[in-house]
């Protein structure tokens, strides 16, 4: 998976589609509303690369509609990017790298292995010699652990 910047909206139509109104009908630079800080008038609109700027320095900026979906609408880079349909599918895999198993799972795997080896701790401090099978239960165990705290930190 990976980013095309050629697949991005073209910009005029994309920043009327977020409800912005130009105050020109052509030019380069045209000006619209600051939906950041609330200016009526301060944002600065490049309509051949989608660049924006505030003029009121509110410090909304960025290059592209890219930078301003995600600035406008709180998204990462990719969501951002699939959702103005620039994100495609050429068999690479995503660069984010996705957890094997989600998060309830690994929780409920850290609790089943936390308490194996508790109940081996137990055991151990009651005199009780764990077998060469329940040790390596327990190193098994241990090594679940580690391999969650690997994936999820
Ligand atoms: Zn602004």
């Amino acid at each position: 998976m990976s980013f095309d910047k050629n697949r991005l909206p073209e910009p005029v139509s994309y920043y009327e589609s977020q409800g912005l109104a130009f105050k020109e009908r052509r030019g380069k630079w045209r000006t619209t509303a600051c939906n950041f800080h609330g200016g009526t008038d301060s944002l600065r609109i490049n309509t051949e690369t989608g660049a924006f700027v505030c003029m009121a320095g509110c410090g909304a900026r960025g290059g592209d509609v890219l930078a301003f979906h995600m600035a406008n609408a709180g998204l990462d880079f990719i969501t951002a990017a699939k959702e103005l349909g620039a994100w495609v599918d050429d068999g690479q895999p995503a660069p984010a790298r996705p957890t094997p198993l989600p998060a309830r799972d690994a929780l409920a795997v850290l609790a089943v292995e936390a308490n194996l080896v508790a109940v081996a701790a137990a055991n151990v401090a009651h005199g009780v010699a764990l077998s060469q099978l329940d040790l390596s239960r327990v190193l098994q165990a241990a090594g679940r652990i580690q391999k969650i705290v690997e994936v999820f930190a």
